[in-house]
């Protein structure tokens, strides 16, 4: 394995976990890339009933469906909380227009969701955990869940290290890394979606950088998340409420927190007034691995016979985590490939 981010470490677990023997090789350190942030929502998409339904809608569906039993292997395996929690989601109904829409969607994820969860249309609760909207209504789910992600990513860390295997971090791996791994998986994060894209001469699609912030707010930790106006409030069990994110495509410097952060901070509050005055604990920006399609690219690396890519989770890594591990377990140590059309990396 070559990563040490959400999706390295969770193929790594999984291959580990069915027996196979496992070295992690990571650049800098574990959680150091797009992984290593604040926010971890596991949110399904919207189950609009038309043909905005994709297979990759379908398999987040599953990976989180999945993560409940992953997340709980994981915990037990290495000793390490990762902070999941099926907590649910609620997005306020700003107005008649969006209660419309909901009606819909609430039908649609009868067939779409098939029995994994509910979503129903509810009186806003009082409080300010969502600030009231004009209808009075929000769009509740008991799907979503969230999940720490520094936490989880020492657990699997954890539990890896508990099937017997290592992390080597400070040494970047170039594209034909020595030893005899019978198999290399490169989960390299934006740089490694450069590099692939490079060496087929291919659009590489491009990072987008996030920004988001944590604010210190105890006593929340099993309230919904909130999804209101692009924005989204996570409370996670260590006191902290996660708020995110910006989506950057052009940026001058893309570790850097500015100006936008600081106005999302305001729109949070706005949507969510419980966060008013709660202290930032914590900034934080990262570089998302946009493939050039916005899906994952997931496969044998065309011409690299044993050397096989898990990478462009972009907006969702954590929630693809369970199911991206599964698929390319099963591609890596069994040979059996079922990773969905749109998600494949196209051969050569
Ligand atoms: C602000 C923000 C908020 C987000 N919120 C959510 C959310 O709420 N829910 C969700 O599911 N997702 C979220 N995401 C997206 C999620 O973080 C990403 O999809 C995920 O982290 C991608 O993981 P990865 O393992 O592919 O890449 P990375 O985490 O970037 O890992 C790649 C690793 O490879 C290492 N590496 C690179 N090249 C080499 C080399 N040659 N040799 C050795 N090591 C190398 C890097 O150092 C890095 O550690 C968010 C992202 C951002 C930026």
């Amino acid at each position: 394995m070559v990563g040490a981010g959400i999706l390295g470490l969770a193929i790594a677990w999984e291959c580990a976990r069915r027996g196979a023997r496992v070295r992690l090789a990571e650049a800098r350190a574990v959680g150091s890339g797009c992984s290593g942030g604040l926010v971890g929502a596991l949110a399904p998409h919207a189950p609009d009933a038309g043909a905005g339904w994709t297979p990759l809608k379908a398999f987040q569906l599953d990976s989180l469906a999945a993560a409940p039993g992953f997340w709980a292997e994981v915990a037990a395996a290495g000793g390490h909380d990762p902070g999941y929690a099926r907590t649910g989601r609620l997005q306020p109904l700003a107005d008649a227009a969006a209660v419309t829409r909901a009606a819909a969607q609430v039908q649609a994820a009868g067939t779409r969701w098939a029995g994994r969860g509910r979503l129903e249309v509810v009186p806003a609760p009082a409080g300010g955990w969502p600030a009231a909207p004009a209808t009075g209504l929000c769009l509740l789910d008991d799907l979503t869940a969230r999940i720490h992600p520094r936490r989880a990513l020492a657990a699997l860390a954890a539990a890896l290290a508990a099937r017997g295997g290592r992390i080597d971090a400070g040494r970047a791996e170039d594209e034909r890394p020595g030893g005899p791994a019978a198999a290399v998986v490169w989960a390299t994060g934006w740089e490694g979606l450069a590099r692939l894209a490079a060496g087929l001469g291919r659009d590489a699609g491009g990072p987008v950088k996030g920004q988001a912030l944590a604010v210190a707010l105890p006593g929340v930790a099993g309230r919904p998340l909130l999804h209101a106006g692009g924005l989204f409030v996570v409370p996670h069990a260590d006191g902290t409420v996660a708020i995110g994110s910006t989506a950057e495509r052009e940026f001058a410097d893309p570790f850097a927190t500015d100006d936008r952060l600081e106005a999302l901070h305001a729109a949070a509050v706005a949507a969510c007034p419980a966060l008013a005055g709660a202290p930032v604990v914590a900034r934080w920006a990262g570089l998302r691995p946009r493939s050039a399609t916005g899906r994952p690219v997931l496969g044998p690396w065309p011409g690299r016979p044993g050397h096989f890519v898990a990478n462009g989770a972009f907006r969702i890594g954590f929630g693809l985590a369970p199911g991206i591990a599964g698929l390319m377990a099963d591609l890596v140590l069994e040979g059996r490939d079922a990773i969905p059309g749109e998600m494949r990396l196209a051969p050569g």
